[in-house]
């Protein structure tokens, strides 16, 4: 198996690479979420900072600033619309890549998911996905 991940934007404006293996595979079912993503999650692969390239252009990044003064980012595709990758001033180390832009999507495996208290009422994850109420404090996602 390849160990760079590649991935891009529906229009092609955007194209990523990651090297190495994901720290971690997970959904968000917040409210801010399911809003940007227009459905009932996100998908984040973790990857370290340095090891995500942006190969075209980079993305359009909306800024949303949390009542603790500290920002979550939300890189998009400025042609297309895509959603690409969240960082976090929270987490500054990481770079949360939106699952659905990979290549190959058959290696999504995600274990946990944030936010189940919001979730959509008809949908049921698979036991084997740790279900968090909220985010929990420590977990890097
Ligand atoms: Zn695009
Ligand atoms: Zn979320």
């Amino acid at each position: 198996m390849s160990d760079v991940w590649s991935g891009g934007c529906l229009c092609g404006e955007v194209r990523y690479r990651c090297a190495g293996e994901p720290i971690s595979m997970g959904l968000c079912q917040c409210g801010r979420c399911q809003r940007q993503s227009g459905s009932a999650f996100l998908i984040a692969t973790v990857f370290p900072r340095e090891a995500v390239t942006f190969e075209r252009n980079a993305p359009a990044i909306y800024t949303a600033r949390h009542a603790d003064g500290k920002c979550l980012y939300r890189h998009f595709c400025r042609e297309c619309g895509s959603a690409i990758m969240i960082t976090l001033d929270r987490y500054p180390e990481i770079r949360s890549m939106m699952g659905g832009t990979l290549d190959d999507t058959t290696r999504l495996k995600p274990s946990f998911s944030l936010w189940c208290s919001s979730a959509q009422s008809w949908l049921s994850l698979p036991p084997d996905i740790v279900q968090h109420a909220a985010y929990p404090d420590g977990l890097i996602a």
